[in-house]
């Protein structure tokens, strides 16, 4: 190779180099803007909550004030408590996605069960609103984290109820080919498609103010589909304006983790 030759080569190999180095840190800089706003909309989340509470302890320190006015404040104490509690207790579980193996613990569970216990938390929220919360109750075994799939179907059915005045709410399961099929469905509001392909990042909400009026976090959906892909499942939706929405997924039956695993024994 003559020496013109090797000036080529080498000036190749810079270019690449260089290359390479410009995307490695325009990827860099893409993950530092997701970061920053992820903390800007933490921050954001936090700030207004906090805003109310400084506000009503402001009021309750009134003197003279009647005991309806009392009341009325610190029941707005008491739930914007909750909507930082809600925010903190999504925010552990999406920081566990990417660090806690153990994330999922995957057992034999009756959906039933789960089913019912969610239920039992929500009657009250949805009749107190003219909803009819109906559920299938007969048994079906999954083989899934049972705490999980719990937290999966709270955040589904407390949507469900936010987004939907009067009408019902039906929480449905069925066994296809070795996978269940488990489906929360709504008369609500509806979703409008244009919104579908986000609708589970992170704070992404279709009305910021109206889901923060409601006690969202705007993390609820992004936990779902966390919760799912540890589950090798994915969150589905179907929804239409004005008449309501259906987010389902499938989980693995238990009858086809057990065959499984008669066909392929583990190494003791
Ligand atoms: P949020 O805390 O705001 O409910 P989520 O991540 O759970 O956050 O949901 C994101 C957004 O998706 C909501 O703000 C709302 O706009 C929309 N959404 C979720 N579930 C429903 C539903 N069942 N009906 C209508 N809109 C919904």
């Amino acid at each position: 190779m003559n020496r013109s030759d090797e000036i080529g080569t080498l000036a190749a190999s810079v270019n690449e180099m260089a290359q390479k180095l410009r995307s490695d840190y325009q990827q860099l800089q893409a993950l530092n803007e997701k970061q920053r706003q992820f903390f800007a909309d933490i921050t954001h989340e936090v700030r207004n909550p906090l805003h109310t509470i400084m506000g009503s302890l402001e009021m309750l320190e009134l003197p003279g004030l009647d005991e309806e006015k009392r009341r009325k404040y610190v029941r707005n104490l008491r739930s914007q408590a909750e909507r930082i509690g809600r925010l903190f207790k999504d925010l552990m579980t999406l920081q566990r996605f990417d660090s806690d193996e153990k994330f999922v613990i995957p057992g034999h569970a009756d959906l039933a069960d789960i089913v019912q216990d969610v239920v039992d938390w929500y009657q009250y929220s949805a009749r107190s609103k003219g909803i009819s919360l109906e559920y299938d109750t007969h048994s079906c075994m999954v083989y899934a984290d049972p705490g999980k799939i719990e937290q999966v179907l709270e955040n589904l059915i407390s949507n469900a109820i936010k987004f939907t005045n009067e009408g019902t709410i039906s929480v449905t399961y069925s066994r296809n080919n070795g996978l269940v099929e488990v489906s929360v469905s709504d008369t609500g509001i509806g979703i409008p498609e244009a919104h579908w392909g986000r609708l589970f990042d992170r704070f992404y909400r279709t009305d910021k103010a109206r889901s923060r009026d409601k006690g969202g976090t705007g993390l609820g959906l992004s936990v779902v589909k966390g919760i799912l892909k540890a589950h090798d499942s994915d969150i589905q939706l179907e929804s239409e304006v004005g008449k309501g929405s259906r987010f389902f997924f499938v989980l693995k039956s238990s009858e086809s983790v057990q065959m499984k695993n008669r066909e392929t024994p583990q190494d003791t």
